[in-house]
């Protein structure tokens, strides 16, 4: 069998290769990649899709809830015969419908400062598909400690936004927002846009595929805004804050992990 499954499939990926500074070997690269998407809702049924239609070797999906009714309008990975049923589930279902050839591990688990490590253990690529400001503030922290690229997304209401935490882990999302938790707002309150959460995700998508796949600039310490209330669009350049208590001088010496060592010292079961 081939190592790179994504080979067999050239139908797949013809369209893709077409791309000008796309070469075979990145092809190779998505094949052996290891992705996490912590967050099923809007903004993962957004990007995993095309994480898996791009033939991403492994997906690693974290969420610890269940599908309910209020979340169909939006989160268009799931059906009214998936409500009640865990969505790390149903989302892999789906996913492995779409390309049997990714490797699909599914975690019903919230992600926490003492699983992180675990949950993301080897993965080249984190995306941020939350709605909660106390698990974004563990991933930043692990994007900036072990160095591992983190994509975060946030919709809410009309507006979008997007931005890595590149895998120097400086600007950060502390630097951006201060206080994570207090930044963070509630859909269930505000309202969300279907279609924007969504648009939001496929975002998050082709910022995890650039680079992996070395492409174009990423949206490394740039913030991209959408108001689609308007229909504005701009990008901002975030600073890394001097005071920073996360990826700032004064915050805890960084870690960086070889790849796979955090399962070794810290299995996760269902490895
Ligand atoms: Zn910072």
């Amino acid at each position: 069998m081939s190592a790179f499954p994504v080979i067999r499939d050239p139908d797949r990926v013809r369209r893709l290769l077409a791309l000008p500074h796309v070469r075979p070997k990145a092809m190779e690269a998505l094949a052996q990649a290891r992705v996490a998407l912590v967050g099923l809702g809007g903004l993962g049924s957004g990007s995993a899709p095309y994480l898996a239609a791009a033939g991403v070797g492994t997906l690693v999906l974290v969420d610890p809830d269940r599908v309910a009714a209020t979340d169909l309008g939006r989160q268009i990975l799931y059906t009214p015969d998936d409500v009640g049923a865990p969505k790390v589930a149903a989302a892999a279902a789906r996913l492995r419908a779409m390309n049997p050839a990714v490797r699909i591990e599914a975690r019903a688990e919230a992600v926490e400062a003492d699983n992180v490590d675990a949950l993301l253990a080897g993965c080249d690529v984190v995306l941020d598909g939350l709605d909660q400001g106390a698990p974004r503030e563990v991933l930043n922290r692990y994007a900036v400690m072990r160095g591992v690229p983190l994509v975060f997304a946030g919709a809410l209401g009309y507006e979008g936004q997007v931005m890595v935490v590149p895998g120097g882990g400086r600007p950060c999302l502390a630097c951006l927002f201060g206080d994570l938790e207090g930044a963070v707002g509630d859909c269930a309150t505000q309202g969300v846009l279907g279609p924007l959460v969504g648009m939001v995700g496929a975002l998050e998508a082709q910022e995890a595929l650039k680079l992996l796949m070395g492409l174009g600039t990423p949206l490394a310490g740039r913030l991209w805004l959408y108001d689609a209330y308007t229909g504005d669009t701009r990008v901002v350049t975030v600073p890394p804050r001097p005071d920073c208590r996360v990826c700032g001088p004064s915050a805890p010496a960084r870690t960086p992990p070889g790849r796979n060592s955090a399962a070794a010292s810290n299995p996760s079961p269902g490895r």
